[in-house]
């Protein structure tokens, strides 16, 4: 790929609108509380799949990052997380039997920050995850870190429990913008924890960051990505900061005028795709970066790259059970999502023994709009002969009312749409979303809603 295919400032400004960021289809915003837990159970009879990712969701923070859109708790409380702990411990009771024909691929921690937990309860989990569900022996087994809370002996507990991928939040490594962002962290202790992982024997790490936030510039981002690279990281994902101060209250204290306007932020990003590919990382998807030899950029490849909740993954053949507060399940044919607050998520597993609280089942339509979207997401490209096949419909009539959406998109030179395929161009690449949403039957319901966020 020619890195510098995917910047024509005047398209990408032209479609810089808003739109889902699709990690499923339909999006979370279509979910409703109709979908019973009968109708989960239902779901897990009825999927084709006997493969499972696990998601557990630890939604603790030290102290809260001004720009976070994320659902958290925050306390310095340990003592709060041993009740979430326990809460979490009759959840997955109350789960699990209702997979024992499945075997686990795939395990990660998300939050919040799982490295929150003390090592204590970290191993308590683990035992607990391991004795109620049946582990694949090649699992992949990720957790989410803060490196500003945690001490080097964490890399070897978490090898020790067979955790062997990380992902830190590191966002950005220059002072004034953690100031500003209420994120102050330790560049050396991350280099060095980084190292230190590596020699314990983690074989793949991942940085979180941002661009977009408070003070960016050129220069001092430039230093953040140079970091990374000395750092020899295995994968980056690259987050546009979305402000939505009417959303989140804690983005009212990052004033507007801190903040890099529009040129300014896609100068940032655009300075972090070329650094970053000339470092010799593949660009995958719209937002991950990862070294070639990594399962990502191999996925990518070779057309078997797959998106979920967690974003792009190569687990593609699996269900995704999600464990603890506002935790999202992808089941068969539904999705279906956790009480995203803490107080009723454990009074729902105390008196309904389930947190559940919204899905959908999908009809055949989510199905096969869905599967254009995650070909689209992740290849770029689309067989339509494939897709009428396997759906046993004919592509361009079924889609016939969908398809004239696409004309904008031809007339720009940004994709090809012949009787067997369209092929999005590389200049395309961060417009992804925006073309998707062409296929989105759901769309005409949200188009002037600000509920999602812009391309850049
Ligand atoms: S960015 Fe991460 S660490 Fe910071 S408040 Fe949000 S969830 Fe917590």
């Amino acid at each position: 790929m020619q890195v510098s295919q995917i910047f024509d400032a005047q398209l990408l400004n032209k479609y810089n609108t808003s739109g889902p960021r699709y990690t499923s289809y339909p999006t979370a915003l279509e979910f409703h509380e109709h979908f019973s837990h009968d109708d989960f159970k239902q779901a897990i009879k009825k999927s084709p799949n006997r493969e499972l990712s696990l998601y557990v969701h630890i939604p603790f923070c030290h102290t809260l990052c001004y720009y976070c859109g994320c659902n958290k708790v925050i306390t310095r409380h340990r003592d709060k997380a041993d009740t979430y702990l326990e809460y979490l411990a009759q959840e997955i009771a109350l789960q699990a039997p209702l997979f024992t024909d499945y075997k686990v691929k795939q395990l990660h921690w998300g939050g919040g920050t799982p490295s929150f937990l003390t090592h204590k309860q970290i191993t308590t989990l683990v035992a607990l995850l391991k004795e109620k569900f049946v582990f694949s022996d090649d699992l992949e087994m990720s957790i989410e870190i803060d490196p500003r809370e945690i001490d080097m002996d964490l890399a070897e507990h978490l090898f020790s429990l067979g955790f062997n991928r990380l992902s830190l939040g590191v966002q950005d490594l220059d002072l004034k913008v953690q100031q500003a962002i209420n994120r102050v962290q330790s560049t050396q202790f991350i280099g060095d924890f980084i190292a230190h992982a590596k020699t314990v024997g983690f074989q793949s790490i991942n940085i979180d960051l941002i661009y977009g936030l408070p003070h960016q510039t050129l220069t001092n981002f430039a230093k953040t990505l140079d970091k990374a690279y000395e750092w020899n990281v295995d994968r980056i994902s690259l987050f546009s900061y979305a402000h939505l101060p009417n959303r989140f209250a804690a983005q009212r204290k990052l004033r507007d005028e801190w903040l890099p306007n529009t040129q300014e932020k896609f100068a940032l990003m655009k300075l972090a795709i070329e650094t970053l590919c000339n470092y010799g990382y593949d660009f995958i998807g719209m937002d991950h970066f990862a070294k070639p030899n990594d399962e990502l950029a191999i996925a990518q490849s070779n057309g078997t790259l797959h998106r979920n909740f967690q974003g792009y993954t190569t687990k593609g053949g699996c269900d995704l059970l999600g464990l603890g507060v506002s935790s999202i399940s992808a089941i068969g044919n539904s999705f279906s999502q956790n009480i995203k607050e803490l107080k009723a998520y454990y009074q729902a597993i105390e008196t309904q023994q389930h947190a559940q609280i919204k899905g959908v089942s999908l009809s055949q339509d989510d199905i096969i709009r869905g599967e254009v979207i995650r070909e689209l997401m992740c290849n770029l490209f689309l067989d339509k002969n494939k897709i009428s096949q396997q759906h046993n419909i004919n592509f361009d009539d079924y889609f016939a009312d969908d398809l004239p959406l696409l004309k904008t998109f031809i007339d720009d030179g940004l994709l090809v749409n012949t009787s067997d395929v369209i092929q999005v161009d590389q200049k395309a690449r961060l417009l992804i979303r925006i073309i998707c949403m062409s296929f989105d039957a759901y769309m005409k319901k949200h188009i002037n809603q600000q509920r999602f966020s812009r391309v850049i």
